[in-house]
């Protein structure tokens, strides 16, 4: 529980924290000062799309796949981009220098907008709403460490809606089962239905087998992550074979490497799914390992 002290202070389990510096509608501001209209539509239907935006020493990374991302989210949606998008850059470049951590990521919150009366429609009017937070960026334990035992994983039916390709804040059906008590923790959950695996609830996946990587197509049951498009990219530039193709559930146990990438995890592997735990590959290079090397250095 944090508590704030009249000087901006607050205490998180009795250590005083830095507040983080954030932007809003124009203004950067500390996030205690930050408000917003109860009656913005995100928060009265989840309204909105999001952007995250890793950050290495002030370096934005792949920022103008981001923001493609961001304005193909709004295009979808019918949101109309906030006039102060243009100077996304120059914002996200204050908060890193306010914020003093050195590797960040963004989170850059677009909603539709304040609407007086709650109603489905909304009127051609209502001016969009841009929010973003700051938030230290953790180095990839798998960077310094690769052979540290890889994540655990839960395998659901995917419930949710069916325009995955949208970035959109309304998250429920990625976050629903993170919080039902009577399961137990895992490091991600991977989502699948009518047998084939679509993605993570917060990353792609990469399978191999025998060499070769697969992933799935994109499509609107997955979002199209710019990891994942970077990660393809660094395949074909050493050569190795990529297949974009439908993956049923059951070639989860008839693979030598199992990853997920995104743009805060990088890329991580896959040890546990479930109770089946992934055999350790004993012979020939492991290829999520060749690509973490080669992610920063291109
Ligand atoms: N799929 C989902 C559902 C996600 O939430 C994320 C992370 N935002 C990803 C994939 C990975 O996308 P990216 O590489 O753009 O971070």
């Amino acid at each position: 529980m944090v508590k704030y002290k009249a000087s901006y202070s607050p205490v998180l389990d009795g250590r005083i924290i830095d507040l983080m510096w954030v932007y809003l509608n124009g203004d950067i501001l500390k996030s205690e000062e930050a408000r917003i209209s109860p009656l913005d539509r995100s928060f009265t239907f989840g309204d909105g799309v999001y952007e995250v935006i890793p950050s290495y020493d002030n370096n934005l990374f792949l920022f103008e796949k981001h923001l493609a991302r961001l304005y193909s989210s709004l295009e979808k949606t019918f949101i109309k981009a906030p006039s102060d998008l243009i100077d996304l850059k120059k914002i996200l470049s204050e908060l890193h220098i306010k914020n003093k951590h050195k590797n960040q990521f963004f989170y850059v919150q677009i909603s539709r907008g304040i609407q007086e009366f709650r109603s489905h429609e909304s009127s051609s009017d209502v001016t969009p709403s841009l929010f973003i937070t700051s938030q230290k960026l953790k180095k990839n334990p798998y960077r310094n460490n690769p052979n540290k035992a890889g994540l655990k994983i839960r395998l659901e039916e995917d419930v949710r809606w069916q325009r995955c390709d949208i970035k959109t804040t309304a998250l429920i059906g990625n976050i629903l089962s993170m919080h039902d008590p009577s399961l137990a923790k895992v490091d991600e959950i991977f989502l699948h239905k009518n047998g084939m695996i679509n993605e993570g609830s917060r990353s792609n996946i990469f399978f191999v087998k025998d060499n070769k990587v697969f992933t799935p197509p994109l499509s609107q049951k997955i979002l199209p992550g710019i990891t994942r498009d970077f990660v393809i990219d660094l395949l074909r530039r050493y050569k190795i074979e990529i297949s974009e193709e439908e993956i049923p559930l059951d070639f989860i146990y008839d693979t030598d490497e199992i990853w997920v990438t995104s743009s805060t995890k990088e890329i991580q592997p896959v040890s546990q799914i479930d109770d089946y735990v992934m055999p350790v590959k004993k012979t020939g290079k492991v290829i999520w390992k060749q690509l973490l090397e080669a992610y920063h250095h291109i």
